[in-house]
């Protein structure tokens, strides 16, 4: 029967030493695993143990499936990932399974499994697993050394684990030929792969054969043994540390920041030695695995700025681990128990010391690298933290930002407007608009509140949205409100520079005014507003449901409730759609925008290269719209750049901040008479029919259904 001799031609002694050997690697990885795990003990609490179901079925999609490293725009690098873990980890299962046999199942239950189809179906899976993750070896070694993609750092440390991997599996590979050619097995081409490099040993004597299988029989264990010691104090422990973070990932919305519990009472804000990051943030630190998919759609690596997500993770990792004391030292009690170390870390501070402000100040928090990102780091509330450490506690922040902290504390938005300016738009509507209050006072009913944001309010290109989207409402006949005066900042802009406390204060103040009163639903044209609302605003009471105009407008087309004109030429031929981070990567609105500029008569919706999660941000997130941007070329212009290439000479915009951006980018690269950026609700109102036009196309038609009159008379 096909099954083979476990620990042929080696001596009792031998397999004694060995086992007595793997005390010492499997004591310097529990050393190091306990090393880190202690680490990050010194964190903050946080609640990561609920919904454990969803955990784990994340930690298994991801992390054997591969969820997020096989992705479009990255094959290569997906494959290769894949091809050694399954590989890597067929090995190790195969590895158990024989211990399992040599170990448990024959000397103490006097059974053997290790023979028969099941031997053969092993030795088979065992030689594809070894080609699978030969394979996977080679295309990273190219990759590393040959391709060089610009987001890819090669270190020592790569290269040591790629050729552990490599000798690992040839020493396993050629023991079996050893043995095989010793042994003639029947069965013998079932492992393929010794079976081939056997034929060239012909011509060795049994002695030969038998002294090189012992050689490296040896070799292999010790190998194993250094790999294993290794294990925990490389890249390598990814497997380990890439597991947790995945399993304890945050479930709550992509969109949602903590805010800082307590503000009034706290003494120390946001990030600003390692302790003050929570233990799952120190977990994500060591859970990098330099994959660099992080930069890809990063737009301040993209455009040469010092930030780059990965090194900001690796930065800070390595300054825990010199801090903590993995490679040296202890760890200490207490206060600074972070630390202690050997050498310069106690010197260096975190932000300014290990991290640089300019890094921090550059984040458009686009979030391209979360949602890249493998093992599920959270940069951006990372960035953010240290942000607020930077404006609550040491009051350190670009000069450009006092302007917009005081208007915000005054004036109750970024902007030197009066608020008694917000709802000057009104003026310039043929129809009158509704203001909240006065429909209350009036006890009138009130479907849609139309929260119209601080850039739709004062900026006078995006009054021009705004007043788009009154038209494509009042066209629909929604029973809609605003609220005028009232209206004040969200808190977006003022949470994401890192001034929690005037955040906070603005989400109040709004979600106070909206609890006065009584409406269905929220409706905003800024994917910033519509984040923080239906994201952010439920940590402090404020529960509505609220939709981006977007999603409104292709329902109101697909329901017929308005009508575009078939002639409009509004934007016809080539129109391309930029997904706002927030709208598309924060809250997965993807496909409404899209449908709106598809109906458009005469469009032809052309993609970007980088579109839907995949996007490249405006440049104008995180409160960047507010500040210089001094480093590197500008994120704006790239994107129109991208718009240009794709021939477009419509840019379909969907968000306040990207509109600004994008006007000045089409300003900045000259291509004023090329490319028009118009946001959806400008095409959309402007390619609309007039109540009395919409009828005479339909009697025109003379196809008038019983649902197309009872639509008509809806708007009437
Ligand atoms: S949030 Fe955007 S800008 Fe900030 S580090 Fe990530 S990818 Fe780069
Ligand atoms: S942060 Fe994530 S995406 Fe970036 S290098 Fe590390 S593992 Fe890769």
């Amino acid at each position: 029967m096909p099954t083979r001799q476990i620990e042929w031609n080696v001596h009792t002694l031998g397999q004694i030493a060995v086992y007595a050997l793997l005390i010492i690697p499997v004591g310097f990885l529990a050393y190091g695993l306990a090393r880190r795990v202690r680490m990050w003990r010194i964190g903050q609490p946080e609640d990561r143990f609920d919904q454990w179901g969803t955990r784990l079925r994340g930690a298994i999609t991801q992390s054997i499936f591969h969820g997020r490293i096989v992705r479009r725009r990255n094959r290569y690098g997906g494959l290769m990932h894949l091809f050694i873990f399954v590989g890597f980890v067929t090995l190790l299962i195969g590895t158990f399974i024989v211990m399992i046999e040599d170990d448990i199942t024959v000397p103490i239950f006097h059974y053997s499994f290790y023979r028969g189809d099941f031997y053969l179906g092993y030795k088979l899976a065992m030689n594809l697993a070894g080609l699978l993750l030969i394979a996977g070896v080679l295309m990273a070694f190219y990759r590393r050394l040959v391709i060089r993609p610009k987001q890819q750092d090669t270190s020592a440390d790569d290269l040591v684990i790629l050729s552990f991997l490599a000798v690992l599996t040839v020493q396993g590979y050629v023991l079996g030929a050893l043995r095989l050619g010793v042994q003639h097995d029947d069965w013998a081409k079932w492992s393929f792969v010794s079976y081939a490099l056997a034929i060239p040993l012909r011509g060795l004597s049994d002695g030969w054969l038998r002294a090189l299988h012992q050689v490296n029989w040896f070799s292999h264990f010790l190998t194993t043994f250094a790999f294993l010691a290794y294990f925990a104090y490389s890249k390598m422990m990814h497997p380990f540390t890439s597991l947790t973070n995945v399993f304890f990932r945050r479930l709550k919305p992509m969109g949602e920041l903590t805010p800082i519990a307590n503000l009034e009472e706290a003494e120390s804000f946001g990030i600003g030695k390692l302790e003050d990051f929570s233990w799952a943030q120190l977990m994500n630190l060591d859970a990098c695995m330099h994959c660099g998919r992080c930069l890809e759609f990063c737009p301040t690596f993209t455009t040469d700025k010092p930030l780059r997500p990965r090194d900001l993770i690796l930065e800070i990792g390595g300054y825990m681990a010199d801090s903590g004391g993995i490679f040296s030292g202890e760890l200490g009690e207490g206060e600074n128990s972070a630390r202690f170390r050997w050498g310069e870390g106690p010197e260096r501070e975190l932000i300014g010391g290990v991290v640089s402000t300019e890094e921090l100040w550059d984040c458009t928090t686009c979030g391209a690298c979360m949602e890249q990102c493998p093992v599920f780091i959270e940069h951006v509330p990372l960035i953010v933290g240290m942000r607020r450490n930077l404006v609550l506690e040491q009051g350190e922040f670009p000069d450009e930002l006092t302007n917009v902290f005081n208007n915000l504390e005054r004036l109750s938005s970024p902007y030197q407007f009066p608020p008694s300016q917000r709802d000057a738009w009104t003026k310039k509507m043929a129809q009158p608009i509704r203001i909240m209050g006065e429909a209350a006072a009036a006890e009138e009913e009130v479907e849609v509140l139309f929260f119209v944001g601080c850039l739709g309010s004062f900026d006078s290109r995006n009054q021009r949205t705004t007043m788009a989207l009154a038209r494509i409402l009042q066209a629909a006949d929604i029973n809609f409100a605003i609220l005028g005066k009232e209206e004040t900042c969200t808190g977006d802009p003022a949470r994401r520079i890192g001034n929690e406390y005037l955040a906070q204060m603005m989400a109040r103040q709004t979600v106070e005014t909206l609890n006065q009163y009584s409406f269905k639903k929220i409706v905003t044209a800024c994917p910033h507003c519509f984040n923080a609302i239906k994201n952010e605003y439920p940590q402090i009471g404020g529960n509505y449901e609220v939709v981006h105009h977007s999603e409104l407008i292709s329902q109101l087309i697909a329901e017929q409730r308005i009508t575009l004109d078939p002639a409009s030429d509004v934007a016809s031929g080539k129109v391309t759609y930029h997904d706002p981070c927030y709208l598309g990567r924060y809250n997965k609105v993807y496909d409404d925008p899209r449908s709106v500029v598809t109906a458009l008569p005469g469009a032809e919706l052309t993609e970007m290269g980088r579109n839907r999660n995949q996007s490249f941000c405006c440049g104008g997130g995180g409160g960047r719209l507010f500040m210089e941007e001094t480093r590197g070329s500008r994120i704006n212009q790239a994107r129109v750049t991208e718009a240009l290439e794709t021939g477009a000479t419509t840019l379909a915009a969907s968000c306040p901040f990207c509109m600004t951006m994008f006007e000045d980018g089409i300003n900045g690269v000259g291509a004023n008479d090329l490319l028009q950026v118009r946001d959806i609700a400008e095409l959309v109102a402007a390619a609309m029919l007039t109540m009395t036009e919409t009828e005479t196309l339909r009697e025109g038609d003379g196809a008038e259904s019983a649902e197309d009159t009872e639509s008509t008379e809806k708007k009437e």
